[in-house]
């Protein structure tokens, strides 16, 4: 239920927005892999194009990271801030994507960055936690005060398909916005408005919960400002549509790309719902490419798919230089 309730809500939001969506990111800074957010509004910035032209992958967050500048190369163990074989994979990466330009002196490969990191290309981070059925809450409410004491994004929206009682928004943070949303017909409803929390304030993140005791770590601006990086550039290249479609003839995708079974009837988890021990399962490997979802993408947000990028452009600019 969960899954097609998040694509539907990924499918509803990419018509009516202009954030590049997507799902799954981590969403917490002292213990990294505690807090997943099931989707991720990234509100485009200034400097969008910018960012847009170097490559439709995600830069590498220790090459976006790395002391090295655009105008002169360094050693690769010197610009990536990592044991050797990772800094060597870290630059492969980059210079694959588009974001470093290497070159050879001496016999030792150096990188510099093919152009300036761009800080203002978003302007905002929304998380979007589903709970499609607020009477099965399971952990929403640690979700959720994780969330707004960390204050890692800008805003953070609870979304559901159930009727939202008073009862309920009282149990919920204050700031946390709520959306009422039906997956079927794609109306969503604003029941409460998000609050504008703090990102650039210290935030406290809630490790772990004891009895009449709560592990917390302070995580400081700078700190966040990095997370919140590498959540962006996670987000503009992983997207939603993150499922490949199964060989299954039953499976068709629907015009915004989600993969829809007519045997039943419904949008699938095609990592969970299908295979061959399926009852309904029908052989057909041409089902498997039912979909372009970077071409849908491209067409329907503003990701830029395959762009011309930068360092050709650089690299003629450093001849005349
Ligand atoms: S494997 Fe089963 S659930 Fe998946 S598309 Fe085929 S019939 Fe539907």
């Amino acid at each position: 239920m969960e899954f097609g309730f998040e694509l539907a809500l990924c499918a509803h939001l990419e018509h009516a927005t202009d954030w590049v969506l997507a799902r799954q990111l981590g969403g917490a800074v002292a213990a990294p892999g505690s807090r997943v957010v099931d989707v991720v509004g990234l509100v485009p910035g200034p400097a969008f194009d910018d960012r847009a032209r170097i490559t439709d992958r995600t830069i590498p967050p220790k090459a976006v990271e790395s002391t090295a500048g655009v105008g002169e190369a360094v050693p690769v163990a010197e610009a990536v801030d990592a044991h050797p074989d990772r800094a060597r994979g870290i630059a492969d990466a980059a210079v694959d994507c588009g974001f470093f330009a290497e070159e050879r002196r001496g016999g030792t490969r150096h990188v510099r960055k093919a152009t300036r990191y761009p800080d203002d290309w978003f302007d905002e981070l929304v998380a979007i936690e589903n709970k499609p059925d607020l009477g099965r809450p399971g952990d929403l409410r640690r979700q959720l005060r994780v969330d707004t004491s960390l204050a890692l994004f800008d805003r953070v929206v609870l979304a559901t398909e159930s009727h939202v009682t008073g009862a309920h928004l009282n149990r919920i943070p204050e700031t946390v916005g709520v959306w009422r949303f039906h997956p079927d017909t794609g109306d969503r409803e604003v029941v409460r408005e998000a609050t504008s929390l703090d990102p650039d304030a210290p935030g406290v993140e809630l490790l772990a919960e004891h009895p009449g005791r709560t592990d917390v770590a302070v995580v400081d601006p700078a700190e966040k400002a990095a997370k919140r990086r590498r959540i962006a550039e996670r987000a503009y290249g992983k997207g939603w549509r993150t499922y490949a479609f199964p060989g299954c003839g039953n499976c068709e995708a629907t015009e915004d790309g989600r993969p829809r079974c007519a045997h039943f009837d419904r949008v699938v988890d095609p990592a969970s719902d299908c295979g061959e021990s399926c009852s309904g399962w029908t052989a057909d490997d041409a089902a498997a490419t039912a979909a372009d979802g970077d071409a849908l993408r491209a067409e329907r947000t503003p990701w830029v798919r395959d762009p011309p990028g930068v360092v050709r452009r650089q690299t003629g600019l450093d001849r005349f230089g």
